[in-house]
């Protein structure tokens, strides 16, 4: 593994904080407190070619991999500006289209996601499976060369602004189990048979998350994606980059939070010295940064070994806690140097504090790591 990063990665990085620095924290929570969302900035990234760096350049992607989408992640998170879709878009549906679409479903879907003007969201969370995906309750039934989907979904993030949903549902039952069997479905919207209801979260982010009913929805046979009852095995392939990616966005968050604490640090002064001087004050700034470092170097190696074809199940769900509760450590100590202006709109950190939060609840929660650690790197028994 390559510690440092290659001179490629290095401008890449370079590129998204110039084009992410054309555009304020300030601005995007405005954008996101008044409904609106930022499709400047998606574009100018998107324009760039760095929403789909991870795709096939056959398709219009950059041909690299996760290490580099996480480096745009983190450097949009680090300027206060994070983006869900870009977890939700190109990093799972991309990478899961590409691996299992037919020649038909890439031609179809991967040069707009790559360049980001189309957008395609996840809906696999239903109200009664969340953590076990085994009880997913939304089925899909064959009709025809069709197939019909009912059932509900929810925190389908960016729902309203995706072309497509792709669609995670039950086609069958294994027999020797007696587990779901699962399909992906790719779902065109708007459809008069889907109904979307937002549900209001305290995450200030352009991205909303909705409640999706599907009332028996048509999906010709070109939306399902690879082989019926595959769905298992296809979502586990886009889950690393769901946790990576959520690291990166994780670790971003936690440098914004450790810039503007470092700033007020050296500015502010109460007894004649900045409050920075107060070891009390810097020492939970500094074991923060470590703790985002930490964070950042297992995100790399994850995403490192999901690039080079390596088993990153460990190593991402491990980025993914790590990076999650880095952040949110982060940003609480950054919010205690600036005192009362750690709550205020002005100084811009408080309005994080919900994104940071849901990164140790979703994609998946911080329990469901630790029981995969038990299990999986410790050999102890299963609990559940
Ligand atoms: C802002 C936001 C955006 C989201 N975006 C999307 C999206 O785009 N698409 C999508 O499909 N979903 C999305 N989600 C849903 C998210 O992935 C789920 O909330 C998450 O997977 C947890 O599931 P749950 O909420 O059903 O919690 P539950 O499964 O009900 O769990 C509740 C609590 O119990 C704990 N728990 C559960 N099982 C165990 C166990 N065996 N051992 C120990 N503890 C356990 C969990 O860790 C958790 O703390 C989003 C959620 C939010 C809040």
């Amino acid at each position: 593994m390559q510690l440092l990063e290659s001179a490629e990665q290095r401008e890449i990085r370079a590129a998204v904080r110039s084009i992410v620095a054309s555009y304020s924290h300030d601005w995007y929570v405005k954008r996101a407190r008044d409904g609106l969302k930022v499709g400047e900035l998606w574009e100018a990234i998107g324009e760039s070619g760095f929403i789909g760096v991870n795709l096939p350049e056959e398709y219009g992607g950059g041909g690299m991999g996760i290490q580099e989408l996480s480096i745009v992640a983190e450097e949009l998170a680090a300027a206060g500006s994070p983006l869900l879709m870009l977890i939700v878009s190109p990093a799972i549906c991309g990478t899961v289209i590409a691996r299992f679409g037919t020649d038909e479903q890439k031609e179809r879907w991967l040069p707009g996601l790559a360049t980001g003007k189309t957008k395609m969201a996840f809906a696999i969370t239903e109200p009664d499976a969340g953590s076990n995906s085994h009880n997913i309750a939304t089925t899909g039934r064959r009709d025809g060369d069709d197939w019909i989907l009912t059932g509900t979904k929810y925190y389908c993030s960016g729902a309203d602004e995706a072309d497509a949903l792709l669609v995670v549902a039950r086609t069958g039952i294994d027999e020797a189990t007696g587990r779901a069997r699962l399909s992906l479905f790719i779902v065109e919207t708007p459809n008069a048979h889907l109904q979307m209801t937002v549900i209001p979260v305290e995450v200030t982010a352009p991205e909303k998350q909705f409640t999706l009913f599907f009332d028996d929805v048509r999906v010709p046979s070109t939306g399902l994606l690879g082989e019926a009852d595959d769905g298992l095995r296809q979502i586990f392939f886009g889950l690393n980059p769901e946790r990576i990616m959520s690291a990166a966005v994780s670790n971003g968050i936690g440098r914004f939070a450790l810039d503007r604490g470092a700033r007020y640090g050296k500015e502010r002064q109460v007894w004649g010295a900045p409050i920075g001087t107060h070891q009390g004050l810097a020492h939970p700034l500094a074991e923060s940064y470590v703790h985002v470092e930490l964070a950042r170097l297992m995100t790399s190696k994850a995403a490192w070994m999901y690039d080079t074809g390596l088993d990153a199940g460990e190593a991402s769900n491990m980025a993914k806690f790590a990076a999650a509760d880095a952040a949110i450590e982060a940003l609480d100590r950054a919010i205690q140097i600036h005192g009362g202006n750690g709550m205020s709109t002005e100084y811009g950190l408080a309005d994080a504090w919900g994104f940071a939060r849901v990164l140790k609840i979703a994609p998946v929660s911080r329990e469901m790591v630790l029981n995969y650690v038990s299990q999986h790197s410790l050999g102890l028994p299963r609990s559940y």
